[in-house]
């Protein structure tokens, strides 16, 4: 055994997974973009007058990825009165599942360092503020099932009347959810930096705050979160994505209140929580910063 000074023993990883282990803005931003161009050309609606309406959606459905979204915007509800907006611009949709086919990726080094925690018998936890649907979605696609043992996202978002998820699946039932990696749901409401659930996912692996490390993305939420009960916080800064280009089209159309919104910027021009460890290249740096040790 290499001694590592300076090198914290731990024995669980935390992570977050959107902008931690993939590129999820790019992912977003690529389809969603394209969706929008293809649907305001078949609609003949101006962009931006979709963008508020989807925003109005959202913002009620308290997500940002509504699966019945086209059947809520009013301007294509006025101009289809006798049918369902997602049939008659089918089209948008498949240009934004074929995007997000596409640009759906793991950062490089993340399953390579997922596989020597695995090796190590390191458990690994992911915790996401996305929904249930595409937290797994994103799981199957990137390979993760099994690599992560337990995640917890929130639930799904509601759905329309008379409409449950079963009638959302067009594919076998065999090709949803997780075969190995358990899936819990944090009860709605609980929002990062609210501690609750790390402070369980702590409890249930008998691990102490500096047995653990939590990484993550978002300084406000991620960061705030773990060194407000004391886990050895780590940000995920090649994740960062506010300054990126597009990043306003997100602030536009998506759920967030506006002082979220306000909030995230004025942390972004002036960092008022500075993060105890700092992943400037990529999420492999973690294995040697941390000496990862079975408990
Ligand atoms: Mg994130």
């Amino acid at each position: 055994m290499v001694d590592m000074p300076n090198t914290p023993r731990v024995s669980l990883l935390v992570t977050d997974l959107d902008n931690t282990l993939w590129d999820w803005f790019e992912a977003w931003h690529s389809s969603f973009s394209a969706m929008l161009r293809r649907l305001s050309q078949l609609s003949e609606v101006p962009q931006r007058q979709l963008e508020r309406e989807i925003q109005m959606v959202h913002r009620r459905r308290g997500t940002s990825e509504y699966s019945y979204l086209l059947n809520e915007l009013p301007s294509l509800l006025r101009r289809n009165p006798h049918s369902q907006p997602l049939k008659v611009y089918d089209d948008a949709i498949h240009v934004l599942n074929r995007e997000r086919l596409r640009s759906t990726k793991l950062y490089s080094g993340v399953l390579a360092t997922l596989r020597e925690l695995r090796r190590r018998k390191i458990p690994v936890v992911a915790y996401t503020e996305s929904v249930a649907y595409w937290s797994e979605w994103r799981i199957r696609r990137t390979g993760l099932d099994g690599l992560i043992k337990v995640m917890y996202s929130s639930p799904d978002h509601d759905f329309p009347l008379g409409v449950s998820a079963h009638d959302l699946r067009t594919q076998p039932p065999d090709t949803y959810g997780l075969k190995v990696t358990t899936h819990k749901r944090v009860p709605p409401g609980i929002l990062k930096p609210n501690t609750d659930v790390l402070k369980s996912i702590l409890a249930d692996f008998s691990v102490p705050p500096k047995g653990a490390v939590y990484v993550g993305d978002s300084l406000m939420k991620d960061v705030a979160m773990a060194q407000e009960l004391g886990v050895y916080d780590v940000y995920a800064q090649y994740g960062a994505s506010q300054d990126r280009e597009g990043y306003d089209l997100l602030r536009r159309v998506s759920h967030w209140t506006q002082q979220d919104i306000e909030r995230e910027r004025e942390l972004s021009a002036q960092p008022t929580i500075t993060p105890s460890y700092v992943l400037s290249e990529g999420f492999s740096q973690l294995l040697s910063m941390f000496d990862f040790a079975e408990a």
